[in-house]
């Protein structure tokens, strides 16, 4: 049983990302490319490679799709990184045994309603790095994760300047109500190399996930619950811990 790595799979093929462009589309069809075992995060799964897909693999700090394949649960999306950027393969996990061949055509559907929930909650942590990084210039945004219910971002800054937990809920609750009453559109901006993500007036960001396309969408609100900060090595960092409430 061969396990998949980064370090394992040099390839730079890569199927074709329709969640890219298209991430309205939740049923198609594509090709079986590849067929295999693999030991990923501790768990065996039987995979599956194809020419394309619909279904986002997990990354970025957001929580994979899930759905089917010719009915069959699709339990886990996998993204293999090959090592030269935006370049990435794609292993649709499966926990039962699979009967899929080589060759053969299939049909994808992502179950939608945990896409627009995981797409909520990824978009709502961009809107929480644009009102952090407008109220306090010092931090700026690098990571986090967007899983619903337990989801943070992480700021850092050069300066041991912190705010109080109660000055961050106050911006996140004010930021967020400006916003929901200019409710400004969010757009995918593919002009330049890298994919980016627009909302209203904020400067574009680099993004890689799904998203929805206007304020409202992610819900009626969006709270900073928790705030812990570091100071470690000439290090500051601020981790804001939110909740989307629809
Ligand atoms: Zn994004």
């Amino acid at each position: 049983m061969a396990a998949v790595t980064a370090a394992e799979d040099k390839s730079t093929y890569m199927p074709e990302a329709l969640y890219l462009h298209h991430d309205e589309m939740f049923e198609t069809s594509a090709t079986v490319v590849e067929v295999g075992t693999a030991q990923i995060k501790q768990k065996t799964y039987y995979w599956i490679r194809l020419d394309q897909t619909i279904f986002y693999p997990q990354g970025g700090g957001q929580l994979s799709d899930i759905g089917t394949i010719n009915d069959v649960p699709v339990d886990y999306v996998h993204r293999v990184n090959s090592g030269v950027r935006d370049i990435f393969q794609i292993t649709h996990c499966f926990e039962k045994p699979i009967d899929f061949a080589v060759g053969s055509k299939v049909v994808l559907k992502v179950d939608a309603a945990n896409r627009l929930l995981n797409s909520r909650w990824h978009t709502a942590a961009h809107v929480i790095g644009h009102i952090i990084e407008t109220t306090f210039a010092q931090f700026k945004p690098f990571g986090g994760e967007c899983f619903p219910g337990q989801a943070h971002m992480k700021f850092r800054s050069e300066v041991d300047q912190f705010p109080s937990i109660g000055e961050v809920q106050d911006a996140v609750k004010e930021g967020y109500a400006r916003l929901l009453q200019e409710n400004p559109p969010i757009r995918i901006c593919s002009e330049s190399m890298t994919r980016e993500l627009v909302i209203g007036k904020f400067p574009p960001v680099g993004c890689g996930g799904t998203h929805v396309y206007s304020i409202k969408e992610i819900g009626k609100e969006l709270t900073a619950v928790g705030v812990k900060c570091s100071r470690k090595k000439g290090e500051f960092t601020m981790s804001v811990k939110y909740s989307v409430a629809s």
